[in-house]
């Protein structure tokens, strides 16, 4: 197993544990709250904790953690694969058409039968990034609808509808096959479970075919079920344009 370069600087403990690879620093201040990990086998608390990466051992759960060299795949989802890292169904799972070795997990999810553009990492900061509502990250889905979508519909989308409680709404719809409203183009800053399915079952639709086009700007270039890792240029850029 590859693993990173470590300098010889102490570091923040939350920080060593995200750079496990498994959870973002966030998540990981709740790990050392929730009292689950120790260092040179003494339990610690206190999130201003700093660690020596040579000298310590630090362990979550009594399993040793290590650095791991950040991975950030592409894949173009097909349909019939569940985003979860396993299924108690037994079906295939979008890590079962990667080949790493390494632990990576879906950033978000797409479901069962949604296609389209998904990242996978092993850097949690890189997923919370993703996935947290206030960065208001675009992702351009391709909606097949069971009928037209009429313009007042569209409009309420726009401005904003509740779904179980919370508005939401989409920042852009558009004819994706010119004249033909059963096909349109959405953008939606927020990732909640079935949003698009949900936004438009509000109103009367049912979403026959759903492909999400784009996410942070990136585009799926390679074929259904294919991946390929993000460049260091595409990576740098979702943190510049969307980091704090
Ligand atoms: N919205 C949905 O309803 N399903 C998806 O898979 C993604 C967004």
């Amino acid at each position: 197993m590859r693993q990173k370069k470590i300098s010889r600087k102490k570091m923040r403990l939350n920080k060593f544990i995200a750079e496990s690879g498994i959870t973002s620093r966030r998540k990981a201040e709740e790990l050392i709250i929730q009292s689950r990990i120790t260092v040179n086998s003494r339990t610690v608390t206190n999130l201003a904790h700093k660690i020596d990466p040579q000298k310590d051992e630090i362990m979550l759960d009594g399993e040793i953690l290590t650095i791991r060299k950040h991975l950030y795949y592409l894949m173009n989802k097909p349909a019939g694969v569940v985003t979860t890292t396993s299924d108690e169904k037994k079906r295939k799972t979008v890590l079962d058409l990667v080949r790493t070795g390494e632990r990576i997990y879906p950033v978000g999810r797409l479901d069962y039968n949604t296609t389209g553009v998904l990242f996978l990492t092993n850097d949690g900061d890189f997923s919370q990034l993703l996935t947290h509502p206030g960065n208001k990250i675009p992702r351009e889905y391709d909606v097949k609808l069971d009928k037209s979508l009429n313009r007042d519909d569209s409009e309420k989308l726009l401005k904003g509808i509740y779904i179980k409680g919370v508005k939401g709404r989409f920042i852009k719809i558009s004819k994706s096959v010119k004249n033909d409203f059963n096909q349109v183009r959405v953008t939606a800053v927020e990732g909640r479970n079935h949003f698009v399915k949900n936004m438009f079952g509000a109103l009367g639709y049912k979403v026959i075919a759903l492909n999400r086009v784009s996410y942070a700007g990136i585009r799926a270039d390679i074929g259904k079920g294919e991946y390929r890792k993000l460049t260091d240029k595409e990576i740098k850029e979702i943190k510049n344009k969307y980091g704090k």
